[in-house]
């Protein structure tokens, strides 16, 4: 059973992995700030070091209370028997890679993953000796899945995907893509950092694990990095040991700001989609705006997969400017709620020109080829009065 209702997360899963501190009383799950924990015999340490389980610490790279309080909670969340935090989205995505693969492993991977997990793949695990696929979004649908299909033929240990996307907000279709690569024997990965467990739930959909970047919509400020892998317990506590050995911990005044965020994760991501519907709905009409991505939408071509499979549509979309580069800095410079900040998933609406950030390695036609005109906008919606968003935007394209 997971623990969600079909109007959002259960609050039994909200509350996952707090008690009252049973030394102090205190009501919020402490910051252990601290690297080792002490013994007060030499029978305890002993025991503690032979017999090592959930509950007893002994340093906080093998294990933290202020942080095993967080990985119970996003765990209830996905409705996954355990999870792990790492102090950033690529700490648990490498380390997960690294336990899962060896040289000679074949990864299926869609192209549209974030960035810094492509290039990880590319940079990182390719020269170690993993073979690498490519794929596109809708690879699992179109054709009958035609094109994954045949990917998987050629054998795979890890299908790993993202939706919706950055910054095209595609949506792959997860339970297509899931069953099909769990017919194949592979590993089913998806990062579940755009759309929250407030929205979609991979491992519902036949995932086997889900990956996390904390630093956007579940810690939600801005304030503080992190990341997660959740899933079952045997694989999830290979993840373990295997930080134990590369060392990405999160810090417990992190797992501490995340755990917060996850409190109100619910109303925050629910407000920030119903503002990016109104924001998108705007957009469209624009005289001087092409494209808006966005899967909300009625004409957008993964609205009916997005309707399936996520509660809402989430806070991200993006928008082409009906213009050169130079007139959309223009545009984005002249706002003034919105801020230009290369990161999501905060409660203020930020942007980003992913032609001169995010995609700034690849050349103009490389960028085209993926939907990334120079006049591309990605907005991360906040919760703010709508009015309020929408009146600046009205403001920034009025120079034009
Ligand atoms: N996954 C997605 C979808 C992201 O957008 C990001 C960062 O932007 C990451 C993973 C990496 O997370 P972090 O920056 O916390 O390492």
């Amino acid at each position: 059973m997971n623990d969600t209702s079909g109007s959002g997360p259960s609050t039994r899963a909200v509350h996952a992995g707090e008690q009252t501190d049973p030394s102090t009383g205190a009501a919020a799950v402490p910051i252990y700030e601290t690297a080792p924990f002490g013994f007060a015999t030499a029978e305890e340490l002993e025991e503690t070091f032979y017999n090592q389980r959930d509950g007893k610490y002994i340093y906080s790279r093998l294990g933290n209370p202020t942080v095993r309080a967080l990985e119970k909670k996003v765990a209830a969340l996905e409705g996954a028997e355990d999870a792990m935090a790492f102090g950033s989205g690529m700490a648990a995505i490498s380390t997960l890679m690294f336990t899962l693969l060896r040289p000679g492993s074949r990864l299926l991977a869609y192209r549209d993953v974030y960035g810094g997990t492509s290039g990880f793949f590319q940079r990182v695990l390719e020269p170690w000796g993993v073979e690498i696929t490519w794929l596109s979004v809708g690879d699992e649908r179109l054709e009958g899945g035609k094109a994954l299909q045949q990917a998987l033929e050629g054998g795979a240990d890890v299908l790993y995907l993202e939706s919706p996307t950055n910054p095209t907000l595609k949506v792959a279709d997860i339970a297509a893509a899931a069953e099909m690569g769990r017919e194949a024997g592979a590993t089913v990965v998806v990062d579940n950092t755009f759309a929250s467990p407030i929205l979609q739930l991979p491992l519902e959909m036949g995932a086997h694990l889900v990956v996390h970047s904390l630093t956007k919509f579940l810690g939600g400020h801005g304030d503080t990095t992190g990341g997660l892998v959740a899933g079952d317990a045997e694989t999830t506590e290979r993840v373990r040991a295997q930080r134990v050995d590369l060392g990405g911990v999160m810090d417990p005044l992190a797992a501490f700001l995340v755990m917060r965020g996850v409190k109100t994760a619910k109303v925050r991501v629910m407000q920030a989609s119903e503002n990016a519907l109104a924001v998108a709905k705007y957009l469209e009409e624009h005289p001087r705006v092409g494209k808006v991505n966005y899967p909300g939408l009625p004409s957008n071509p993964w609205h009916e997969t997005a309707r399936r499979q996520m509660r809402a549509f989430g806070a991200m979309l993006s928008f082409e400017v009906d213009a050169g580069i130079e007139e959309v800095r223009k545009v984005t410079n002249s706002l003034e709620l919105i801020k230009i900040i290369p990161s999501l998933g905060s409660v203020e609406t930020t942007l980003l020109l992913p032609a001169v950030s995010s995609h700034y390695k690849l050349n103009r036609a490389e960028r085209e080829a993926i939907g990334i005109p120079d006049g591309l906008v990605r907005l991360s919606v906040g919760i703010e009065e709508i009015e309020d968003i929408i009146q600046d935007l009205q403001g920034g394209l009025s120079v034009l």
